[in-house]
């Protein structure tokens, strides 16, 4: 169900809700990491549930990342530009219809965005070769036991190198300046625990590739960041807990708040609709968690 935000966009809105108290079956690196940086981001996504409207900048994510996978299904030797730009051609073909139908206003825009996108794509190959590499997997559905927690989250690709195991994420969007870039890595360093938990084996490097630009950021493993990442994880578990058991989840308004889709329903800004400027995070107002939904996160 959808209503009409007071800045006059459509906004889903939750059924009702029986009382019990939320539940979480399993989280997310993507909500983990939503839950630091807003605790009441990650109530709209993970307990409400929201989804949020469609951007040309997710369209463009997804098909990319499809692209992507399936371009390792070629043999090497044809694993080039050309067949890559037809690969994004043929999942954007499949998923317009149910993903994104009404996202574009005329074929002009659907036409530019396009181009746009390939020429984000041709630049994959500045950074890698991918005729000489040969993933031990992509799209890897991980869902593993780390203590208390259910930890499930989508791979975008591993390789088993002679450096040793490098799990890799591919983002469409910019790259962090390099002193933000470690931040980056919070959701890879997950997967890399998950893997350890998996396999018994501990990757050996985190690498994230940033079509636009191009820029390829790579960080070493240890076992002791691994270590200190399963702590981490175990102290956000509890927040969470605490925080659905409390039915608080603190608005934290900061810089990404102007990218946030639930913007117009988070009442850090509700009180000042009409204004301009966003307040500051010592006025943010806590709003009771929906209460009775269970939800993977
Ligand atoms: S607008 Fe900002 S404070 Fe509100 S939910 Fe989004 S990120 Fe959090």
């Amino acid at each position: 169900m959808w209503f009409l935000s007071h800045r006059g966009r459509m906004m889903p809105i939750m059924e009702d809700l029986p009382s019990s108290p939320p539940t979480l079956e399993t989280l997310s690196p993507s909500r983990a990491s939503d839950f630091k940086v807003c605790p009441q981001l990650f109530k709209f996504k993970a307990i409400d549930r929201l989804e949020a409207p469609p951007t040309v900048y997710q369209a463009r994510g997804t098909t990319a990342h499809l692209a992507l996978q399936r371009l390792f299904d070629l043999p090497a030797e044809e694993r080039t530009p050309e067949r890559l730009y037809d690969l994004f051609r043929e999942a954007w073909m499949e998923l317009k219809p149910t993903e994104f139908p009404d996202l574009f206003d005329s074929i002009d825009d659907e036409r530019a965005w396009g181009a746009e996108s390939l020429a984000l794509l041709a630049n994959y190959f500045s950074v890698e070769d991918p005729t000489a590499i040969e993933p031990l997997d992509r799209e890897l559905d991980m869902l593993e036991t780390v203590g208390d927690m259910k930890i499930r989250g989508i791979l975008d690709r591993i390789d088993d190198t002679d450096g040793g195991l490098v799990i890799i994420d591919y983002k469409t969007g910019k790259a962090p300046p390099e002193r933000y870039a470690l931040s980056a890595f919070f959701a890879l360093k997950i997967y890399a625990l998950l893997i350890r938990i998996r396999t018994g084996r501990t990757p050996d490097a985190l690498r994230l590739v940033y079509l636009n630009g191009p820029t390829v950021y790579e960080i070493p493993v240890t076992d002791a960041q691994l270590d200190a990442m399963e702590r981490q994880l175990g102290a956000l578990w509890g927040a969470i807990e605490r925080a659905m058991r409390d039915g608080t989840f603190p608005p934290r308004p900061g810089p990404l708040c102007d990218w946030c889709s639930f913007k117009d329903l988070c009442p850090a800004f509700a009180a000042s609709a009409d204004a301009p400027t966003a307040p500051s995070s010592g006025s943010a107002t806590p709003v009771p968690a929906q209460a009775g939904s269970s939800a993977s996160a």
